[in-house]
This record gives C-alpha cells, sequence and structure tokens, in this order.
C-alpha cells in the first residue's frame, strides 16, 4: 500500500486572535530551523535535536517546535542527497555544487504544525472549515476558517471525518503579500498497479519547446495516441522577466520585480496543471498503463536534485511538470518509471540507426528505412516507450539492440498545441493551435489516433 499526499492551499480569513502572533512565531521559528542545520551537520539525529530545542513558554512556537525540528531535518537531507547525486554524477564539472541551509539566516522560517497540536481544523455549525492556530500554549489564539475552492474544502471535511482513510497533516502557515495562507496536506493511502502488467506505454519527452507524449500499446507496439504541446512562451516569459528583474534591481524597484515574478509564478503554474491534466486522461483512457519518463543523467529520479537541475535548465520547471504528472496519474493507480534518455532523440525510432536533427525534424540516414523524416521530439518519445518495452521485456534497453526499435511505421501524426499563447499559428505539423482556453480533456482527444 503506498500513500499518497496532496497539499491543499487555502486563504486564512482571520476572525479573532492578532495577526502578529503568526508572524512572531514564523520569526522564531528560524533560530529552531538554524540549530537543527547545525546539529545535522555534526551528525546529530531528529530525536536528539528536537530534545536539545527546548523552546521556552513565551516562545511563539512553543507548541510547533518539533514540527519545525522535522521540516528543517527534511531540508537538510535533501541537501545530502542532492550532494551525493553530484559527487556521483558523471558531468558534475557542469553542475553547480549544492549549497547547505544557510544557517546564518534571520528571516522568517514556515510556521509548520501538527494537527491536533499546533493547529487544529474542524467542521462547523455554519459548514466552513474553521481553524485554530496556537503557536504560543496558554495565549491568544487565531481563529478563522478557510477560503478556498470548493472541492478542496470538501476534502478536506472528508478527511476531517473520522470514518475516512484521509488524514490531515502537518500544515504551514504561509505568508504572500499581505496574505496568509494554510497549506494543508491530506495523506490517503493508494494501490499503485505494478508496472510489468502494463497494457499501454504512455512515454513523455520533455525538452524546452514542448512535451510530447507517445502512447503504444505494449503487445503490438501500435501507436495509440501522440500529442505535442507546445510551451515555448514559459520559457519566453521566465527568460523576459530575468531580463527585467536584473535591470529592475539595478534601479532598486523591487516592487515591480515581485510583481512580475508573482506574474511568471501563476502563468508557470497554470501551464503545468493543464499540461499534467492531459497524461491524466490520458491514464484513463488506454488499458492498464504505465507513465515512462526519461531519466537525465540518472539523476532526475531524485526529486530533491530538481532545484538544481532547474536552476540550469533555464528554470524551466521539468522536474515540478514531473511531479505533478506522477501524482496525478498515481491518484488513478497508474505507475510512474524511468528510462535512460541516452540517444532517444538521435535514433531513429524505426531502424535505430543515428540520424540528424534540423530544428524540429528528425531525419534518418538509413536509405533502407521507411521512416525517412519524423517529428524529432515524436521520435524520441516513440524511442522513450519502446525502450522502456525492451527494458522490461528483455532486461537490455542499449540503443544498439535491434529488438528496441521498431519495425513497422506509425504516421508521423502529431498534433501540435500552444498552452498559453495568445496567438494563431499554424505549425509545420498542420495542428492549429488556440488563443481560447481549451479544456484539457479536448487538448487530450486531439492526439488520439483514430485508424
Ligand atoms: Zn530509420
Amino acid at each position: 500500500m503506498d500513500e499518497l499526499v496532496e497539499t491543499l492551499r487555502f486563504r486564512l480569513h482571520i476572525e479573532s486572535g492578532e495577526r502578529w502572533r503568526l508572524k512572531q512565531a514564523r520569526f522564531d521559528a528560524r533560530p529552531i530551523a538554524n540549530h537543527t542545520w547545525a546539529m545535522r551537520e555534526l551528525g546529530y539525529s531528529k530525536t536528539e535535536i528536537a530534545k536539545q530545542v527546548m523552546p521556552t513558554e513565551n516562545d511563539f512556537v512553543k507548541n510547533n517546535a518539533q514540527a519545525v525540528v522535522w521540516k528543517a531535518c527534511d531540508a537538510y537531507d535533501a541537501y545530502e542527497s542532492a550532494l551525493k547525486k553530484w559527487r556521483n554524477s558523471d558531468n558534475r564539472d557542469e553542475l553547480p555544487k549544492p549549497q547547505p541551509p544557510s544557517t546564518d539566516s534571520w528571516g522568517a522560517f514556515p510556521l509548520v504544525m501538527n494537527h491536533g497540536e499546533g493547529y487544529e481544523l474542524q467542521v462547523r455549525d455554519d459548514n466552513r472549515v474553521g481553524y485554530r492556530i496556537s503557536a504560543q500554549p496558554y495565549k491568544e489564539k487565531v481563529r478563522g476558517f478557510l477560503r478556498g475552492a470548493k472541492q478542496d474544502l470538501d476534502r478536506v471535511k472528508h478527511a476531517l471525518d473520522s470514518a475516512s482513510d484521509l488524514e490531515v497533516g502537518r500544515a504551514e502557515v504561509v505568508y504572500r503579500e499581505g496574505v496568509y495562507y494554510l497549506h494543508v496536506p491530506i495523506r490517503h493511502p493508494i494501490t499503485i498497479d505494478a508496472a510489468e502488467d502494463a497494457e499501454s506505454v504512455i512515454a513523455i519527452d520533455i525538452n524546452e519547446r514542448n512535451i510530447t507524449t507517445t502512447v503504444l500499446d505494449r503487445e503490438s507496439r501500435e501507436t495509440l495516441a501522440q500529442l505535442a504541446i507546445d510551451y515555448g512562451q514559459v520559457k519566453q516569459k521566465r527568460q523576459r522577466y530575468y531580463d527585467i528583474k536584473r535591470r529592475c534591481q539595478e534601479h532598486g524597484k523591487h516592487s515591480e520585480v515581485h510583481r512580475i515574478g508573482n506574474h511568471v509564478v501563476n502563468f508557470t503554474e497554470w501551464t503545468l496543471h493543464r499540461l499534467s491534466k492531459v497524461i491524466e486522461h490520458y491514464v484513463q483512457w488506454f488499458p492498464n498503463p504505465v507513465v515512462v519518463f526519461e531519466s537525465l543523467d540518472g539523476i532526475r529520479n531524485d526529486i530533491d536534485y530538481g532545484s538544481y537541475m532547474n536552476r540550469r535548465l533555464h528554470k524551466l520547471p521539468f522536474q515540478e511538470f514531473e511531479r505533478q504528472v506522477t501524482y496525478k496519474v498515481h491518484r488513478h493507480g497508474a505507475p510512474v518509471e524511468h528510462v535512460d534518455s541516452e540517444y532517444n532523440s538521435q535514433r531513429c525510432s524505426m531502424c535505430g540507426e543515428k540520424g540528424s536533427r534540423n530544428g524540429g525534424r528528425f531525419t534518418c540516414k538509413n536509405d533502407t528505412c521507411a521512416l525517412k523524416q519524423d517529428h524529432s521530439d515524436r521520435n524520441a518519445s516513440v524511442n522513450a516507450a519502446v525502450r522502456w518495452i525492451a527494458k522490461t521485456e528483455t532486461g537490455d534497453d542499449s540503443h544498439s539492440s535491434a529488438d528496441n526499435y521498431r519495425p513497422r511505421k506509425t504516421p508521423p501524426q502529431v498534433r501540435v498545441r500552444r498552452v498559453g499563447s495568445g496567438r494563431h499559428t499554424t505549425t509545420s505539423c498542420g495542428g492549429v493551435d488556440v488563443n481560447r482556453p481549451t479544456s484539457s480533456h479536448e487538448i487530450a482527444s486531439q492526439g488520439v489516433l483514430h485508424s
């Protein structure tokens, strides 16, 4: 039995109690985090640290000190595992060395609270989800109710019902631009199907221009669906933001930087949400699916390495995309697997010969091969799917094995949809994009091939 943790975000509507208590608590959490990191570096265990960190009655984090220690330990462990990956990496010259959490920073630290201790949620008589946050014992509590999407509130209500198998976890108070938010994790048990029983293989190729998916029938290796979704706008917007940010910082215009930053974050989140939704539809449409990602440098499996990788890759949130897809497909019981990414984009998906790429076109150099030309990302995603099948069936997923290519031609019929674009564009593949919001269901169905 696996466990799925879904973090829901709510605004705190404060009805009683003083806001400054929340602020003070966030600042009091910082020295505890610093202390934790310093001790962790010396090799102390979580429990040893928790015993050492004894806030006084007047500390605003008295009730939450242990939760803060836990969060800080998680952050430190993430750094250590990133460091280990970095040390073992073949191309570490190109990768920035992970840095430990700084122990001399004095800003606010997220206020982390265990349910039933530092905070409590409850369904009230008026059917709202009420909360109380008591950072300091015997002192005034901050009370009110949560505001958020109806389905999220329903989810919390369901979790608070003692008969449900959902559980409310360690929450965090987050402050952003004058508003307090509560991030509430909901844990629930799930069963993920065994990957080796998969009947359809959904491979995803991610690059700086688009996300391309290929769905193959495992048995026949026939193509069931293909879709390329262009999200170049995200990269452009991010690039533009970093340019503007640099200029604004030089001129001390910090509020401007903040405003644009929030816009970019929202836009990116929205795009990732739409893209991962498309994959979520796929897992429901094809029998016993497995979702296959390419692992990059063998470090992509480690979710904590993401922030370093993303910085390197122009801060495109590939890792966040993977995380969202994984979460969404696990909800439907679908497993997620990784294959080696080496040569997936250079080799022909039909004959395995090394080809050439020119922009979005892949050209096979083998005269006897029927492929000739293909959409280069489609070619890569077919390779990823076929390699996963080879890996599970023969244990050999190397690019040199002839079994690991597909002797059948599938029409290079890829629809390209542009997500988040404001322009009408016709792509080289004949797909036409849109400037009105399209449902992710509709986008997903565009890529399904009908014979
Ligand atoms: Zn070929």
